[in-house]
This record gives C-alpha cells, structure tokens and sequence, in this order.
C-alpha cells in the first residue's frame, strides 16, 4: 500500500446540517490536503433537529454554489451528495427518487434518531434502534429487520456507499455486503468510529465489497483526515485496489 493514497473525501458536513463550516470552508481545507474532490453531504430531511430542510430548494442552493467553485477548475472539484436516512423497513431514503437523480452522490445511513415514514416502521423499527444505541441492548429480531432495510434501501436506490455500517446498530454486514456487491456498492470505513466498526468492516472483506474511506467530517478541519480509516484498511490487508477512492501515487485518473 505505500505507493498508494488516498484522493478524495466523500462524506462531510456543513452549515447546511450539523457541520460548522461552510462548503468554501470545507473545499478550502481539501486544498489544505491536497484533495481532488471533496462531496459536500449534509443530513437529509429525517435526521431530528439536524436535517436540511425544503430539500429540493435547498439542494438547488447547494449546487449553484458548488457549481460556482467548480467554474473556476479550482481544486479539489467539489460534488454534491447527501447522507440520506433509511426511514422504512423496506428500504425507503428520505429523499424522493427525482431528488437522488440529481446528485453525484448518495449515501444510505441507518441512523437511531430518524422520523420514520409509518408510525409501524417506528415502532418495529426506529423507535428499538433508539433504545438499542442508548442500552447496548442486542436482538436478533432488530438486527435482521435493519441489515433487511439496508438490503433494500441497496437494491432499491442509486446508493453509492453505506455510511458506517454496524455504527451503534447492529446488522448482518456480511449479507449487506453480499447485496452491496451485487448493486456496485461500496461500504464505508468512517474515521470517527474505526474503534467500533473494525469488526464490521472485517466481517464485509471476504464478500468482496469495495470500500470508502471517508471523514464524516463535522468541523473544516477534519474534512481529509482519512489516517485512521487508512491505517485500520492496511492493519485488516484490504487490498488498496478495493478502496475507491485510493489511486497509485502519481496517476491521475483525467
Ligand atoms: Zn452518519
Ligand atoms: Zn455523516
């Protein structure tokens, strides 16, 4: 692996969520470390108290202004994502599909504090993850009901990668895994969480699945800080090859 590394960010946050700088700051700190691209992925509208709101006006807003940095050919190239929630047992985003179309990027994620679609997928579904995350509580019957979840929500929409699987709730990362091979989807290695997620991401490997190696930045600052995930992929042998967003030093893909 030391020939290679890594180009890209593809999962922070900005004002537009619960990040605190903007996208010129987020882009700005990229440059900082020498980042190609950087995708700007703010909480979709079912994150509680932190999702963005109007999503097709305020994904419109984003993309003038992303667009407005791309004009120029700075660097790094900027896309627009969003880290969408699974909000039904049977795999529904919180964005609509003619919204998903118009981003380079989506990421699913199953978070625990999410308004769901049908008070039945709350109460069979995100009302016990909330419990889960705060007890450690484990159960079979939950976990099969969220890895069937991403499993649709992989099948169902144009997913590019899933955010942190195993993150606080437990799930089958193998039959995910074998579900996100199928789709040409990638998991995430999410470097606030490498402590807690090395068994899931161990658990993925043997399927095949590529990876993302990916900040979940909050603060400028962390936007490409991907050492911990980085180190984490060379301690399990996953081959650069299947982390998507590794490139052989001094090659460039344009
Ligand atoms: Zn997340
Ligand atoms: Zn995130």
């Amino acid at each position: 692996m030391e020939s290679w590394s890594l180009f890209a960010d593809w999962h922070t946050h900005t004002q537009y969520s619960d990040g605190k700088g903007t996208i010129i700051d987020n882009a700005l700190a990229g440059r900082e470390r020498q980042l190609r691209q950087v995708a700007i992925t703010d909480h979709a509208p079912a994150s509680i108290g932190v999702g963005f709101k109007e999503p097709a006006t305020t994904i419109s807003q984003m993309r003038t202004e992303i667009e407005a940095w791309n004009a120029n050919e700075q660097t790094p190239q900027l896309l627009l994502g969003a880290e969408t929630n699974l909000v039904s047992r049977q795999g529904d985003l919180d964005l609509p599909p003619q919204l998903l179309k118009q981003l380079d990027l989506v990421i699913a994620s199953l978070h625990p504090l999410v308004r769901p679609l049908e008070w039945q997928d709350g109460a069979t579904m995100l009302l016990p993850n909330v419990i889960q995350r705060y007890t450690r509580l484990r159960s079979r019957q939950l976990r099969n009901t969220n890895t069937k979840a991403l499993v649709e929500a992989v099948y169902r929409n144009p997913v590019s990668f899933v955010a942190h699987p195993g993150l606080w709730l437990d799930i089958d990362t193998e039959e995910l895994a074998e579900a996100c091979v199928c789709r040409n989807t990638a998991l995430e290695i999410n470097c606030q969480h490498t402590d807690i997620l090395a068994d899931y991401v161990a658990a993925a490997m043997p399927t095949g699945v590529d990876f993302v190696i990916s900040s979940d930045a909050h603060l400028p600052e962390q936007v490409g800080q991907l050492e911990a995930g980085w180190s984490l992929a060379k301690k399990l042998g996953l081959p650069p090859e299947r982390i998507r967003n590794a490139e052989q030093r001094g090659e460039t893909s344009e």
